[in-house]
């Protein structure tokens, strides 16, 4: 059993669990039929007592997670656990705290705090006192009365807390909870939580709480869990023993934000096996790449383009999923560290640091330099690649140049399109004709995200041209030999 120490002193040392998942799978149906697994082979326990961040990168399951765990949504495989007994169905014992408030705009604060109560059948005067007492509680008293429109976004959030608070939760989950704040009230109200739990009052015995942020989570935290993705899997459950409260800039701190980082950015698979794994795959099937420019070959017919841009190596397909990044991004972060860093590296932790980012916002870009071998990512450092440096010391056009060979070279799915287009005689492909290709292996709202990266790329790269009225891709006129 996992062995931590309790950072709440009034509850007693033994580690009781409350929830539990053993094996847990989940999958989604894909528009097409097929399904996708977004949680695979997750253990995970909740005990009395704790605090648990549960960290990963945007797509990689938080969300479905902390939703299977309150027993919303039923997971595709595995049990629920709650107190050792498996349940079906929603745990009445755990409370939810949203991103987004989510208050009725009608009711009055404390009619919002009441509503957990009235559907769980509690008299009305019993329901008024206990509403006050979560209002006091989260230090909102005296705005009883007022409308949500008349709150800031961090008293909205109170209101959010209390309301989960007032049925007096075994458990408090709470999904991104600060992220719509402002910096300053959301380490208000962090330090709020921390205070209550410290002194006992808290009157939840656990908190499971979503974050992307991973100072929030070694700021609050008594274990730290760590999604991957493509499907997400547990990457690690690291402890946190730092007592509260805890100093931000202390070594210790610092120390494990860096290590987190460390893990967040660490491959999960090697692009350039897998290429390499693909390149051999078209070697061995064809002899030539896929949709090679060839009379009488077929490619005409959109089944068989869908077929070769796909390929059958399921999983080059599923580790090239694109990082939501802007080429701006990537340009700008390409020229800081070849102005500032050291032979081209830095540590990727020291950089957000310096450069006031979010993982959630550095952690695409470093991923799409590594993707496109403009840089290196390794044990937490990013290195510029020596093509990433000429990048970095060019102008616009030779830029564009690499960014298209980068493009050909080492994302499939581009070098695909482009073909396409190629063997297509008038060289144009709806967009909707890729968006139904790519949502046989991605969610829909994946495959639109997906979409919309690789034509904000192609386009950068002048690889093809999109026209967003009539949503075509297009091959670039080739400039004709002045006559
Ligand atoms: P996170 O909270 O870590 O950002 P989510 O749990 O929201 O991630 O989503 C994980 C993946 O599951 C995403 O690719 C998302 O598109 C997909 N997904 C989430 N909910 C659904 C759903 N109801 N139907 C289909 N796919 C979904
Ligand atoms: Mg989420």
């Amino acid at each position: 059993m996992t062995q931590f120490t309790l950072t709440n002193p009034t509850l007693r040392p033994e580690l009781n669990p409350l929830i539990e998942v053993n094996r847990l799978v989940k999958g989604y149906k894909l528009p097409g039929g097929k399904s996708l697994n977004v949680l695979e082979n997750i253990d995970f326990t909740l005990y009395e007592g704790e605090i648990v961040a549960l960290l990963g990168k945007s797509g990689s399951g938080k969300s479905t997670m902390l939703r299977i765990l309150a027993g919303l949504i039923p997971p595709t495989q595995g049990h629920l656990r709650y107190r050792s007994q498996t349940v079906n169905g929603s745990l009445s014992g755990v409370a939810m705290v949203f991103q987004s408030f989510a208050l009725m705009p009608w009711l009055t604060v404390q009619q919002n705090v009441e509503l957990g109560l009235e559907a769980q059948g509690v008299p009305r005067k019993e329901r008024a006192r206990r509403a006050v007492e979560a209002i006091d509680l989260i230090g909102m008293d005296g705005f009883e009365g007022a409308y949500p429109k008349e709150l800031s976004g961090g008293m909205r959030q109170r209101v959010g807390l209390a309301r989960a608070l007032v049925v007096q939760p075994d458990t408090l989950f709470m999904d991104e909870p600060f992220s719509a704040l402002d910096v300053l009230t959301a380490e208000n109200l962090r330090n709020e939580i921390i205070e209550l739990w410290m002194k006992g009052q808290f009157p939840a015995k656990a908190i499971l709480i979503v974050t992307h942020n991973i100072e929030e989570a070694v700021y609050l935290a008594d274990r730290i869990v760590v999604l991957g993705s493509n499907p997400g899997r547990l990457r690690a459950v690291i402890k946190n023993d730092l007592p509260h409260w805890r100093d931000r800039k202390s070594a210790e701190f610092t120390g494990l934000v860096d290590q987190i980082y460390q893990i967040m950015t660490h491959p999960e698979v090697d692009v350039d096996d897998l290429l390499v794994a693909y390149r051999e795959r078209q070697n061995r099937e064809s002899g030539k790449p896929a949709l090679e420019a060839e009379a009488g070959n077929g490619l005409e017919e959109p089944e068989q383009i869908a077929q070769a841009l796909l390929g059958s190596d399921s999983e080059v397909a599923q580790y090239f999923r694109l990082p939501q990044a802007k080429v701006d991004g990537m340009s700008g972060l390409l020229e800081y560290l070849d102005e500032n860093a050291p032979e081209g590296r830095d540590d990727i932790y020291r950089l957000a640091d310096e450069l006031h980012f979010e993982a959630d916002d550095l952690l695409p870009i470093t991923d799409a330099l590594d993707l496109l071998d403009l840089a290196e990512i390794k044990n937490g450092d990013i290195t510029l690649t020596e093509t990433g440096r000429i990048f970095a010391k060019s102008d616009l056009e030779p830029r564009k140049e690499i960014f298209r060979q980068q493009l050909l070279g080492r994302i499939p799915l581009a070098e695909n399109i482009y073909r396409a287009l190629s063997v297509k005689e008038n060289h144009r492909l709806e967009a909707v004709f890729f968006r139904e290709v790519l949502q046989r292996r991605f969610t829909a709202q994946e495959a639109e995200r997906q979409l919309e990266t690789l034509i904000y790329w192609g386009r950068y790269a002048e690889l093809f041209e999109y026209d967003a009225d009539d949503e075509i891709l297009f091959l670039p006129v080739q400039e004709s030999p002045a006559n």
